[in-house]
């Protein structure tokens, strides 16, 4: 880890008044609690998320209803393995974090005596990406005597859509799709969340992605497929809607991918050329179907006011105009974060942890991260 660049990087700025507090048992002599001078209001969350292979930082307003700056360093290292490798994305996360907190301090013009506490992804993702994002928000915490909040990728996903709206209130019904999850939540009035479903094999994301890496096209797949499928007739193939018919609120995409594998096998590489754009936008289509058709079943179970579409995959165009139709014509509100909301990002985590318990300084020194 690049220790020695952080002084640098983080001036402690002006000297703090240390008190003398106790030493608790087993516990090294602790001097602290930091007070900003008078002239600064600490007013802001100071947020970091390295759960997958996006470094992001990023500054959000203590009411998680505003991001001042929002800082994602996409890392493209993984482009010619064709998916994240996760000691490759740890070791980018070590290299770039630094710069990428700067930056976020930067763009929202705000210093780190603005800060009254920093947010970071504890759970799920890549642990070794995941270690680096916190043990950078424990030092930063530590150094100032900030209290540290962790914060659960998927809620962060879900919080998104507090930045997007800033007025939507729970209860209402999140459909989050992503490369590492697709899941079906009900949000209630206190903001927990309540799984109600959830992929029994791949990810919605990486349905796509080994979809798009089938088609010879390029990573991530989603953007890709898309892409390809821009002037595809999405009937002209039959391809599986994954537990289509079933009474539940669970997806399945491993059935799509066999279906994909079959039809290509039987074409040789002229006719996979000719037939790309349909195949593409059949595939598409079958992703989008069994995501909008359980999300309105969850709607109906739920009896849902609003839904909430979040996650990478919620980028995607078709997704978004599918379930804008449907839920228009129940009558039910929709809020899909912008694209660069929906993709893996810290200003969500930002605005989750705005409503999630923070841990004092300096309990958090031994705080771990999980891979699940
Ligand atoms: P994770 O953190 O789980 O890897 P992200 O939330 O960063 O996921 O989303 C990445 C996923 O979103 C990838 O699988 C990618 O293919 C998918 N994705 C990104 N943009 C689009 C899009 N426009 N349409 C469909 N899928 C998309
Ligand atoms: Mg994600």
């Amino acid at each position: 880890m690049r220790t020695s660049a952080w002084p640098q990087v983080y001036p402690v700025g002006p000297p703090a008044p240390l008190v003398a507090t106790a030493p608790r048992e087993n516990q090294a002599e602790i001097v602290g609690s930091f007070a900003a001078p008078e002239c600064y209001k600490q007013t802001m969350i100071l947020a970091i998320e390295t759960s997958c292979d996006d470094t992001c930082a990023a500054v959000v307003e203590l009411d998680g209803r505003g991001a001042l700056s929002n800082v994602v360093h996409t890392q493209t290292e993984h482009a010619r393995y064709g998916g994240v490798v996760p000691e490759v994305a740890s070791r980018a996360h070590l290299e770039r974090l630094d710069g990428v907190v700067q930056k976020s301090l930067s763009d929202a013009d705000v210093s780190l005596n603005e800060v009254s506490r920093v947010a970071v992804t504890t759970r799920p993702g890549l642990i070794g990406a995941l270690l680096v994002g916190v043990a950078a928000a424990k030092g930063l915490a530590y150094a100032r005597r900030l209290p540290l909040v962790p914060v659960n990728h998927l809620e962060g996903h879900v919080a998104a859509a507090y930045l997007t709206e800033p007025g939507l209130e729970p209860p209402f019904v999140a459909l989050i799709a992503s490369g590492g999850h697709t899941a079906l939540y009900s949000v209630d009035r206190d903001r927990k969340l309540r799984l109600l479903g959830e992929t029994l094999d791949d990810a919605a994301g990486e349905a796509l992605d080994k979809g798009a890496r089938m088609l010879g096209l390029g990573f991530p797949g989603g953007p890709a497929i898309s892409k390809a499928a821009s002037n595809g007739d999405r009937d002209r193939y039959d391809f599986p809607v994954g537990l289509k018919d079933k009474d539940n609120l669970d997806f399945s995409f491993s059935g799509l991918k066999t279906s994909l594998l079959y039809k290509l096998k039987a074409m040789d590489g002229e006719r996979l050329r000719e037939e790309l754009p349909h195949l593409a936008a059949g595939y598409e289509a079958a992703v989008v179907e069994a995501l909008s058709r359980k999300l309105l079943r969850a709607v109906d179970l739920h009896d849902a006011p609003a839904v909430v579409v979040a996650g990478g995959v919620a980028a995607n165009t078709l997704l978004r105009r599918t379930i804008e139709e449907r839920c228009a014509r129940i009558g039910t509100g929709v809020v899909v974060p912008p694209p660069d909301l929906c993709t893996d990002n810290a200003a969500m985590i930002g605005a989750a942890a705005a409503s999630a318990p923070a841990v004092p300084f300096p309990e958090y020194l031994s705080l771990n991260a999980r891979s699940s």
